[in-house]
């Protein structure tokens, strides 16, 4: 049986920043992902990295994020974006040669670095040209699917079981440390910006096991999505000068956010679009959409610094963005909330850390500010794996007896396997839960809509219990992999409606129109949810406040 100091779950740029300084303080290391690391959703990322600021940050959470942390990411980003430069991220230079640093939505002055509109695709290769330096002590499980956490009998985390997905066969891996670095839970969302391997794995595997989730009820909507798919226009659009744009050709941002315009936080945009869109003044077919104009870019700059969305326009919309606008709307991005944890990735299950889009240091708040997330993975994979390290050094390998759990978890993919072909299908159950939230835990939310959704999260996972599937073999079975992911999407998916019901106010991207004011007195709270029997219990825990105290968000 395999058996590592560190074993990170994911290798996206949290899982790869993560082995890399694990590897660094000597540890025995291996890292894990169901596709090939460079495949990771971190690949798409656009727009840039931050060397945020933190009040801008703290501003961007609506005071929701916890200052500690965010303290601790800003003070350590100017470093953590000259190590990338270092190792070899080609970060694009302005005339004099030096970091050229672009406009981001929230930020008070430039402070993204940037590749073009390819940033996530340049990180993600060089981190992994890296991991190749350290193949003699990082151990790599491409193309493994981790089914659940294992643990000893004081409930400390002690591996996982995987699958081989080339193959199908089960393994149990024991470690004296897990990082958690399994992304996001986008696709419980349709439709959404996120891949279709973005489906809140890490979130549901550890919320099983006990760990709790903070702020599940904040879930962004990026103010610039094609109309139809989902796919996301770069912020770096509107951060080189792009403006938005109604029916009427007005610039409506200078009724929301008269300062920072189209550059206020994602929440405030999304929300002034989409009463534009309600109110009868949005464009495209029904009305559904706002107009992105970049033609107010000079072209060249836009060929230069944009060339990826100037491709995404031609090849899913027909449009020349440099010539014409582009219609778009908001569209579901990222979840705020995850596995908590502290300033170091730990959770409160001894031996579970968790970094990432996974984790809830909580740096985001109730609002992400743009080019933050990869800002995020990197310090806190980093710290993760130092940490875990460290604790690895003081330790010795758990002894446990994994035959049970593997056992249970190969038994439940055979019975997956072998359902009877007459329930429904694990595809049209996906489909209907993304449609629902994206109509009732999305931009504008209130109390009857979230019981609904409630009601039909219910009974959608009584039918996930039962959905069938075509593919009835070993390799490369995708379909049985998607049966377990439709789980995890229904537990972070309940986790974010339970959260939603019980926030009784309007804070970042959460807005009650039931509840329509910030309500500091009686919520200026985190929202932890754990697994209590069957079913998600609500507690809570407080904001760490250390300079800024909560005031009114003006943009
Ligand atoms: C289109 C788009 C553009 C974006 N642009 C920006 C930007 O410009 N700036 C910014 O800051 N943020 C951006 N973001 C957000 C940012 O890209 C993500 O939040 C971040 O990259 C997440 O990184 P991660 O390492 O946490 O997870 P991911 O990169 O999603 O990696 C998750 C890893 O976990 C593995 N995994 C998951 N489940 C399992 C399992 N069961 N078993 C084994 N492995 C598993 C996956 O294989 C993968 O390796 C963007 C997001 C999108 C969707």
């Amino acid at each position: 049986m395999p058996a590592h100091d560190v074993l990170i779950i994911g290798a996206g740029l949290a899982g790869q920043r993560a082995a890399l300084a694990a590897a660094r303080e000597g540890a025995s290391v291996a890292i894990m992902s169901k596709v090939h690391p460079v495949r990771s959703h971190s690949v798409a990322a656009a727009g840039g990295i931050n060397a945020a600021i933190a009040y801008d940050t703290v501003k961007g959470s609506d005071f929701l994020g916890d200052q500690d942390a965010i303290e601790v990411m800003c003070s350590e980003a100017p470093g953590e974006v000259m190590h990338l430069e270092h190792i070899g991220v080609t970060f694009h230079r302005n005339e004099k040669g030096e970091m050229d640093l672009r406009a981001f939505g929230g930020a008070s002055m430039k402070r993204t670095a940037y590749v073009a509109d390819i940033t996530g695709q340049a990180l993600l290769h060089v981190l992994y040209e890296q991991l190749m330096k350290h193949h003699e002590t990082v151990e790599r499980y491409e193309e493994w699917f981790t089914t659940s956490l294992l643990q000893d009998e004081q409930g400390r985390c002690a591996g996982v079981i995987a699958r081989d997905v080339r193959s199908g066969r089960m393994e149990a891996f024991t470690a004296k440390n897990v990082i958690l670095a399994c992304g996001g839970a986008g696709q419980a969302y349709k439709p959404t910006t996120n891949g279709l391997i973005v489906t809140g794995d890490g979130i549901a595997m550890a919320y099983r096991a006990g760990a709790p989730l903070m702020d599940m009820e904040m879930v962004q909507y990026h103010p610039t999505c094609l109309v139809e798919t989902g796919i996301l226009i770069t912020e770096g659009a509107r951060g080189e000068g792009a403006h938005l744009l109604n029916s009427g050709g007005e610039r409506f941002m200078e009724k929301a956010a008269p300062n920072k315009m189209e550059l206020a936080s994602r929440d405030v945009v999304s929300r002034a679009e989409q009463i534009e869109i309600n109110e009868g003044r949005g464009v495209g077919p029904g009305g559904r959409g706002i107009y992105l104009d970049v033609t107010v870019v000079p072209r060249k700059r836009t060929l230069e610094a944009l060339r990826e969305i100037v491709n995404l326009g031609k090849d899913f919309a027909g449009v020349d963005i440099t010539r014409e606008p582009i219609t778009i709307r908001p569209g579901q991005h990222y979840i705020m909330g995850g596995v908590k944890t502290d300033i170091d990735g730990r959770t409160p299950i001894e031996g579970l850390y968790a970094a990432g889009e996974v984790a809830c240091v909580s740096v985001h708040g109730g609002n992400r500010l743009g080019a933050n997330s990869l800002l995020d993975t990197l310090i806190f994979g980093r710290r993760s794996g130092e940490h875990a390290a460290a604790r690895a050094a003081s330790m010795a390998m758990p002894e446990i007896d994994t035959h049970a759990q593997l056992r249970r978890d190969s038994d439940a993919i055979d019975a997956i396997i072998n359902r009877p072909r007459d329930g429904r299908r694990v595809s049209e159950i996906k489909d209907e839960l993304g449609e629902m939230m994206n109509e009732y835990a999305a931009v504008f939310r209130d109390e009857q809509g979230l019981q609904s959704a409630r009601e039909t999260i219910a009974r959608l996972k009584e039918e996930a219990g039962k959905a069938w599937i075509d593919d009835r073999g070993t390799v490369f079975n995708q379909d049985v992999l998607g049966a377990i992911e439709l789980g995890y999407m229904i537990d972070c998916a309940e986790a974010t409606v339970v959260g939603a019901i019980e926030r009784k106010e309007s804070r970042g991207a959460q807005f009650r129109t039931d509840y329509p004011e910030r309500n500091d007195e009686e919520w200026l709270k985190h929202i932890d949810i754990t697994l209590d029997g069957d079913g998600p219990h609500v507690s809570y825990s407080p904001v760490a406040i250390t300079q800024w105290q909560p005031e009114e968000r003006k943009y």
